[in-house]
């Protein structure tokens, strides 16, 4: 669906295989087995340090969590409609204007006890499915089992504004004048 909609993905298995990268995606599967690989291979100590945009969905939300990573200020409630409910699809109202989005959810969590800054953007029975909290985007569900784009042309969106952000801070950056060392590089050598 990335690769649809312009961008190239690649996958990341090693830290080092994030750098250069203008974002991040965990997918679903199973947040314990993700989790301990992520420790394994020092991937959740780069994660946190990567900086750059990230979109969680389903056990990528749980993975980037208060209790997992900490990058989102949230918790999530793991296999939150009920071990039964296997999975269930609904319509949600993502207030784009554009309509319902069909959603897929398989054993799924949802967002709990969130900070201020997360912005709740879909809901199920009053449970927040679909957030965004500054340049992370964490969904409950699969939107990558469906056709609709939106949560993705939403989480690239986020990479372009990113982009653009740190383009210009890099900008000024570059454009300070040599002999003047960065606050707090006074070993820098003019
Ligand atoms: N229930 C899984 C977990 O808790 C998440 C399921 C999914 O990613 N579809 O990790």
């Amino acid at each position: 669906m990335l690769r649809r909609l312009g961008a190239e993905p690649v996958e990341v298995r090693l830290p080092a295989q994030l750098d250069g990268l203008d974002g991040l995606v965990i997918p679903g599967g199973e947040s314990t087995a993700i989790a301990r690989l992520m420790r394994l291979y020092g991937l959740d100590d780069a994660v946190r340090e990567f900086g750059g945009p990230i979109f969680g969905t389903c056990a990528g939300m749980i993975v980037l969590d208060r209790d997992h990573l900490g990058l989102g200020d949230y918790a999530t409630q793991r296999n939150a409609f009920g071990r039964q409910v296997h999975s269930f699809e609904a319509d949600l109202d993502i207030g784009d204007g554009n309509g319902p989005l069909r959603a897929v959810f398989i054993r799924a969590p949802w967002l709990d006890d969130a900070g201020p800054d997360v912005e709740v953007l879909a809901a199920v029975d009053g449970h927040p499915v679909l957030a965004r909290e500054g340049r992370l985007l964490v969904a409950a569900f699969h939107p990558e089992l469906t056709d609709d784009t939106r949560v993705h042309e939403r989480f690239l969106n986020i990479v372009r504004e990113e982009t653009a952000r740190v383009g210009l801070t890099e900008r000024a950056r570059a454009k300070r004048p040599a002999a003047l060392p960065a606050s707090g590089a006074g070993n820098v050598r003019a």
